[in-house]
């Protein structure tokens, strides 16, 4: 097995980026698409993908750093043989090697942009962006402004990564570069979280975005599709003679009856007041719980009106309950 780091053809020092770097040349150079029938094309490729599988993992580097090989059977041997007779064995974890991970992803990108598609950069570049927004802005709509990142081409070698004589000085023979945007995103009323709205990013090498819209939870309405979920505080003699109470709703605070006898936990729905769905226009219902809640402080006629309350109660509320699990 060759070195590693002699196969990416860096120092044993090199950084993250120094590493990417020198994969993604490399890798463009040698890629099958771009040598077909090339055995030996097919093999560097190969020998590359292998090195940067773990040489860009800073576990499975470290472990390569620290026993010349990421191969668990042979660590371990080693392992077995260095440890004190007795001696626990060693902690070291072993990530599968096989699993492509951000190389996938990296793959993705790289010939995304240059690869299969044309080295032109005729295809618009894709990327994704989150914006997070609050509660009341999902409710209503609004449009803000996220940042995507992305890679371009670089406008100096066009994605060659070359310039001249030696690698392209804007670029350092990456042939694209990673551009921030600020672009404005509209967000239509009744989105929901997780869900992804498109937006443009203009410019050179204009192109489509993916924007997930993450949203902030309210402390107070909840939301479940499109319906809101919230939980009322009444009095116990507003649940017990019934009551006309305010009920706060995303569209605006609502009047709205509670019967006589109303229990603790007993949910009621307003129709049409929850969030609008963004497909069908239809508002969804807003859901709210009562709860009783009872007074803290205790005097001397709170203790007396309490006793009288208790009379109340023809029964037992907890019977019917079991006693234990059967
Ligand atoms: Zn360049």
């Amino acid at each position: 097995m060759r070195d590693l780091y002699e196969v990416l053809g860096v120092g044993r020092q090199a950084g993250a980026e120094e590493i990417k770097k020198a994969y993604r040349r490399l890798a463009r150079r040698h890629h099958p698409d771009v040598n077909p029938g090339s055995a030996e094309a097919e093999r560097r490729f190969k020998e590359i993908q292998e090195a940067y599988a773990v040489l860009s993992d800073p576990e499975k580097r470290r472990q390569y750093d620290q026993f010349g090989t990421v191969d668990e059977a042979e660590i371990a041997r080693r392992w077995r043989s260095r440890r004190p007779a007795g001696g626990q064995p060693g902690g070291f974890s072993f990530r599968d090697i096989g699993g492509m991970g951000d190389l996938g992803d990296l793959f993705g990108e790289l010939f995304g942009s240059f690869g299969r598609r044309g080295a032109t950069g005729a295809t618009p570049p894709t990327a994704e962006a989150i914006a997070e927004i609050d509660f009341a802005q999902a409710v209503r709509g609004t449009s803000v402004v996220v940042p995507v990142r992305r890679e371009v081409t670089c406008p100096q070698c066009g994605g060659a990564g070359s310039g001249g004589r030696g690698p392209c000085s804007r670029c350092g023979g990456a042939g694209a570069l990673v551009q921030t945007d600020r672009i404005r995103v509209k967000v239509p009323a009744g989105i929901g979280d997780g869900d992804r709205v498109r937006a443009t990013v203009g410019g050179r090498a204009a192109g489509e975005v993916a924007v997930v819209v993450r949203v902030r939870p309210d402390r107070f309405f909840e939301r479940r599709g499109d319906d809101i979920h919230t939980v009322v505080p009444v009095t116990f003699a507003e649940a017990y003679l019934g009551a006309e109470i305010e009920v706060g709703t995303i569209h605006g605070p609502v009047r709205a009856k509670i019967p006589p006898g109303t229990q603790s936990g007993q949910k009621f729905r307003l129709r049409g007041k929850g969030v609008r769905n963004l497909r069908t226009g239809v508002n969804g219902d807003h859901y709210y719980t009562v709860q009783i809640a009872v007074p803290r402080v205790v005097s001397p006629a709170g203790r007396e009106s309490a006793r009288r309350v208790g009379e109340l109660y023809g029964a037992d509320p907890r019977a019917g309950l079991p006693r234990s699990l059967d």
